[in-house]
């Protein structure tokens, strides 16, 4: 059975809201609580943990494990992980993608007990041209390969030992860098395999993707066009 980890304990200042990015209101309810209630409806799952600032912990939803996030995102994985009862596989999942529907994470969990891969991670084909640009930060050094680009997304599924070792191994400098957990499974040597997740599984990051994020919902339950 499955443990899922629901990281919110970011910040969100780019949203400009006091509250932190995951309790801010989206379609009425708390954005934590709209992957929350997809996970709720996933079978193979047995424990939601999800990881909080620490003085916002109150705000877990219903059932759920609440624990105090760190300074960095994989410090709060690594909390919630260390929190978390002996669920394998683990789902790790941002807050800050409301949208995930419970057939990704179905999706996610049987790709991965097929593939033999240690990692499966949602993500999409990049549909823009991208450059890398040198050191002063606007002159192109060279344009990628778009066919072979995907940006990465959560949810992200592992199988548990690789995770728990990729967390451990790896210094509190490279913790602090990861900006997703596949990341450092690469890093220690492990496989990960993308799965499309379509193009709805946006990020909220400004107040822009937050009225983005309620039209899509509204569009999910039939009430525009
Ligand atoms: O900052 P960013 O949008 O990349 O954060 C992605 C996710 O990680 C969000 O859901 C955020 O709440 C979470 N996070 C966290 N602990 C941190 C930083 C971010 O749980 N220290």
């Amino acid at each position: 059975m499955a443990v899922a980890l629901v990281v919110a304990a970011g910040r969100g200042e780019r949203l400009g809201s006091e509250r932190p990015k995951a309790l801010v209101s989206l379609a009425g309810r708390p954005m934590v609580d709209w992957s929350v209630e997809a996970l709720r409806s996933v079978a193979a799952v047995k424990e939601i943990v999800v990881a909080l600032p620490a003085q916002a912990l109150a705000a877990a939803p219903a059932g759920t494990v609440a624990v105090a996030g760190g300074e960095a995102r994989s410090q709060s994985v690594l909390a919630a992980l260390r929190r978390a009862g002996q669920g394998d596989p683990v789902i790790v999942h941002d807050a800050a993608r409301p949208l995930a529907p419970a057939e990704l994470f179905e999706r996610a969990l049987e790709e991965l007990a097929r593939s033999g891969a240690d990692a499966v991670i949602a993500a999409a084909p990049v549909s823009d041209t991208v450059k890398e640009v040198g050191e002063d930060g606007r002159t192109v050094q060279r344009t990628l390969d778009r066919s072979r680009l995907w940006a990465v997304q959560t949810p992200q599924v592992f199988r548990r030992a690789t995770l728990e070792r990729a967390l451990s191994e790896v210094s509190e400098e490279v913790l602090a860098r990861a900006t997703d957990d596949a990341w450092l499974v690469e890093y220690i040597g492990g496989t990960v395999q993308v799965l499309d997740a379509g193009p709805r599984n946006i990020k909220v990051t400004t107040p822009t993707d937050l009225r983005l994020a309620e039209l899509i919902l509204a569009d999910r339950h039939g009430s525009i066009g």
